[in-house]
């Protein structure tokens, strides 16, 4: 959509720009490095991961895109690729916990990555947008993530906060 806006005699087109959103889940067990609470522990969450692109709808009514800022399937297809299948079913720890604990871990999971980071809520919605910046076309900007650890608990990246 757009608007015709008479500015100064002058017959300008606005385009609007919009936020898309698509959610995403995915099942995951965490260790969090010298943690003071139960979350030490090896343990799982089913994490709820939405995805907020901005763009302008596409205004070419000749294009197969005609009206979208972009298809929720290719949204879905990078997001998928990128994100969810590399971290679903996996157990993600901080290098740090490396070494004797994990060696025994390891004959139990397959899936074992080692994160420079704590892998805290907060800190892999940073390491997703890292990750989904440089795939989404260029015309995309990436706006936001919501990463829900719990039902009650999530952590945001926000383009315009950093
Ligand atoms: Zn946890």
């Amino acid at each position: 959509m757009y608007k015709r806006l008479r500015l100064r005699g002058l017959n300008r087109i606005i385009m609007n720009k919009i936020r898309v959103t698509k959610e995403f889940s995915f099942e995951m067990a965490h260790a969090l490095w010298n943690y003071d609470g139960a979350c030490r522990n090896i343990h799982g969450h089913s994490y709820r991961l939405f995805v907020t692109i901005l763009g302008i709808s596409e205004t070419d009514e000749n294009q197969v895109k005609f009206g979208m800022v972009m298809d929720f399937k290719d949204l879905k297809t990078i997001v998928k690729k990128n994100v969810v299948d590399e971290l679903d079913h996996s157990l993600v720890v901080f290098r740090k916990a490396e070494g004797e604990s994990l060696d025994s871990v390891r004959k139990m999971y397959e899936k074992v990555i080692v994160f420079d980071f704590q892998p805290t809520c907060e800190n892999l919605v940073a390491h997703i947008s890292d990750i989904l910046i440089p795939e989404l076309p260029e015309e995309i900007a990436l706006h936001s993530l919501k990463l829900f650890e719990t039902a009650t608990s999530y952590a945001e990246w926000h383009a315009s906060d950093n």
